[in-house]
């Protein structure tokens, strides 16, 4: 069976001194090197959407899926070089009413707020050919929200990312990997192609498109860590 790694980034760049969580930041220059990495070993490096034919199992072949999670800044300007040189698309999932505004939902506890894309910038990320995902509106816990509120975070995302950039958005990830069957449900009835967790493991065709599990990338692995994620079974063991 085809094993699919989705690797899940935070942060692109240098950790505040300040911030909690350091680990949620992997330097720029390690990204890079992590994206050529992935290509001089046969690897393509695919947003969501262009993976998924893979996802689904309809093709096989050396295909890593790249996604950073919450729409900073940092994304488009210390990620976007390195996936462009690397000739490598990615998915980004954004909080669809934080544009230009930072991570209210967790700076208390990280110490940091990070700034976020503006409605600009996300726009400016789609027209690199890179794809927007949706993350909710407000980033709450999908868990402990009323069925209206589910509808207004997971649909409601959608509405408004696809309004800004003028084209389907049809990737979610749940904030927190906050996630039971009622919010699978709300998802899958939104029209959402496929969904992401915080769950660890590769991800292959068997799996439910709807919650599909990553590899987590942190700052602090050396690259032959990175390796043994991307092409053992280290991760799913940790599923
Ligand atoms: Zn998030």
């Amino acid at each position: 069976m085809n094993h699919i790694p989705i690797l899940m980034y935070h942060n692109i760049g240098y950790p505040p001194q300040q911030a909690k969580l350091r680990s949620l930041y992997v330097r720029t220059g390690a990204f890079a090197r992590q994206m050529r990495l992935l290509r001089l070993l046969g690897y393509r490096g695919l947003s969501m959407s262009d993976a998924m034919p893979y996802l689904r199992g309809e093709k096989s072949g050396r295909v890593a899926v790249i996604t950073l999670d919450d729409g900073y800044l940092d994304a488009l300007e210390n990620a976007l070089p390195a996936l462009r040189a690397n000739n490598f698309s990615a998915t980004c999932y954004v909080v669809s009413q934080r544009n230009g505004q930072h991570n209210d939902w967790d700076a208390a506890a990280l110490n940091v707020r990070k700034q976020l894309m503006s409605a600009e910038q996300v726009k400016q990320w789609h027209a690199a050919g890179m794809e927007v995902g949706a993350h909710s509106r407000t980033h709450p816990r999908l868990t402990g929200c009323t069925d209206a509120e589910l509808v207004d975070e997971i649909a409601g995302s959608k509405s408004d990312l696809e309004a800004l950039i003028g084209a389907p958005v049809t990737q979610f990830c749940y904030p927190y990997g906050d996630v039971d069957a009622r919010v699978v449900a709300a998802t899958r009835q939104a029209g959402y192609s496929a969904a992401t967790t915080t769950r660890r493991g590769r991800a292959s065709a068997v799996d439910d498109p709807m919650q599909l599990r990553r590899v987590l990338v942190v700052g602090s692995h050396l690259l032959h860590m990175f390796l043994i994620k991307l092409l053992t079974n280290y991760e799913d063991k940790r599923g």
